[in-house]
């Protein structure tokens, strides 16, 4: 007798890669499991009926049976496609270069129902609200600091704990902004105008950063510093 499980498992797509000759693996962040490798099969014709399922951003319930080692998706409830981020080659990016951030720190087979919930608000903005660009990416690179435990110090200077006045510097060491008394050898100077918006995106929530009005986000640049500082990897540029 063939040993046969089968499951429900939420998650969002965040990446997939093409397998034989009409399957497809693809990388599921489940709320339940972290990271899991499902394989589509056949989907690669055009009337597939897990066609979309497969595709990166759709978040869904899905059901997937484990056979030899593999998980096969086998049905899927969609709950939403995303598909608006395809129309937007600009938003599309940003939520791209999150799904490799959440590639790159999620686990496979841990549970981390926190990061699901930061990347499915920040999918919903960037698909269906106005924000900012890179408003998103900036905020969400803060939030995971913040719960991973690298919270960045940024209404007082993180050295003495003082109120910023006059320049502030951005530490190579240690991603954190001090104010001018305590800058050091490896510190470049950033622009007030650049630490407020880090400031002001910190202190914004996901649904209220459209209500914001940047032409251009250069901390941006700080924030993917601070991940390669934090977490040894690279942000992907877009
Ligand atoms: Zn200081």
């Amino acid at each position: 007798m063939v040993y046969k499980l089968e499951e429900k498992l939420k998650g969002i797509i965040i990446g997939s890669k093409d397998y034989k000759e009409k399957d497809k693996i693809s990388t599921l962040f489940t709320i339940e499991k972290g990271l899991v490798n499902v394989v589509f099969k056949g989907v690669k014709s055009p009337n597939a009926k897990l066609k979309v399922a497969k595709e990166i951003f759709c978040f869904g319930e899905y059901l997937i049976t484990n056979k030899n080692n593999y998980s096969i998706v086998i049905g899927c409830d969609m709950i939403d496609s995303f598909f608006n981020l395809s129309q937007d080659i600009d938003k599309y990016m940003e939520a791209c270069a999150i799904l490799c951030i959440v590639k790159d720190i999620c686990k496979y087979g841990q549970q981390d129902v926190a990061l699901f919930l930061e990347l499915l608000t920040a999918l919903k903005v960037l698909a269906y609200e106005n924000a900012p660009k890179k408003s998103v990416i900036v905020k969400f690179l803060i939030r995971i600091f913040e719960t991973m435990g690298y919270k960045l110090n940024l209404n007082k200077c993180a050295v003495c704990g003082n109120d910023f006045f006059g320049k502030r510097y951005f530490c190579l060491d240690t991603g954190e902004i001090c104010c001018v008394g305590c800058k050091e050898i490896n510190t470049i100077e950033i622009s007030a105008e650049s630490h407020t918006i880090l400031r002001i995106i910190s202190n914004t929530d996901y649904n209220k950063l459209t209500s914001l009005k940047f032409k251009f986000i250069d901390c941006f640049n700080l924030m993917k510093f601070n991940y390669k500082l934090r977490f040894n990897k690279e942000v992907q540029n877009f």
